[in-house]
């Protein structure tokens, strides 16, 4: 099989990583992955469950149970699959969020989950975002890009993008969120959210979403010699 190209977006929540994946991903005809949203139906599976997410225990004994399926529709979005379940819209809320930063510290978790996500990238040429792509899924990814924007920022966007979703959003709790998500994220043992040595940072705090995506175009074709 010929060797796919795989595009890695880390960075903190609300950082843009998913809007300039999803573009970009367009406009070079890959798959876009949204790391994300597996590990939000992890939790979400928990949830239903009624297992808390720091409870290793239950964890354990039922993550057997659990059966998931990503996909990809015509128009290229990605779909999750909880035990056959399309749960693509109802993992999107804040406390699935948070439930997903919690259980995601687990390594039962993460390595459930490297495979699954390895796999895509060996089939497909990929744009993949989350906190470990450059460092531990995709480690030999040709291109990697850590995203971040002030905290303040990232939750000013979140809020819109929530408020926009009709639920209901208060930017001072969004932004407690964010900077609880990020404290977690970055001190977790296994997998914590870091810039990989030779990602290349872009700061997007105060740059609106055409200035994003034409930068992160200009390092993609830099360094894959690919006109976006
Ligand atoms: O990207 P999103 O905000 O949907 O991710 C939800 C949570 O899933 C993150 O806060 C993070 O804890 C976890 N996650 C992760 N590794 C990834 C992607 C997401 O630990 N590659």
């Amino acid at each position: 099989m010929e060797k796919k190209i795989s595009i890695a977006i880390d960075g903190p929540s609300g950082a843009g990583k998913s809007t300039i994946a999803r573009r970009l991903a367009g406009e070079l005809g890959y798959y876009y992955v949204d790391t994300g949203a597996i590990y939000r139906t992890v939790a979400y599976f928990f949830d239903l469950w009624g297992i808390a997410p720091k409870d290793l225990d239950g964890i354990r004994r039922y993550i057997d149970e659990l059966t998931l399926g990503i996909e990809y529709d015509d128009q290229g979005v990605q779909h999750m699959l909880m035990n056959g379940m399309d749960v693509t819209e109802d993992i999107r809320t804040q406390d699935i969020a948070q439930k997903a930063s919690l259980i995601s510290a687990h390594a039962i978790v993460r390595d459930l989950l490297l495979d699954m996500q390895r796999s895509v990238a060996r089939k497909h040429n990929v744009i993949m975002d989350g906190r470990d792509i450059g460092t531990v899924v995709l480690p030999k990814a040709n291109v990697k890009i850590f995203l971040t924007a002030s905290p303040e920022e990232r939750a000013r966007r979140r809020t819109a993008e929530l408020q926009a979703k009709g639920q209901k959003a208060v930017y001072e709790t969004v932004l407690q969120e964010i900077r609880q998500r990020d404290y977690q994220d970055t001190h977790r043992a296994v997998a914590p959210l870091k810039k990989a040595g030779d990602a290349v940072e872009v700061d997007t705090t105060g740059m609106d979403v055409e200035a994003v995506v034409a930068a992160i175009r200009k390092i993609v074709e830099e360094q894959t010699g690919k006109c976006v």
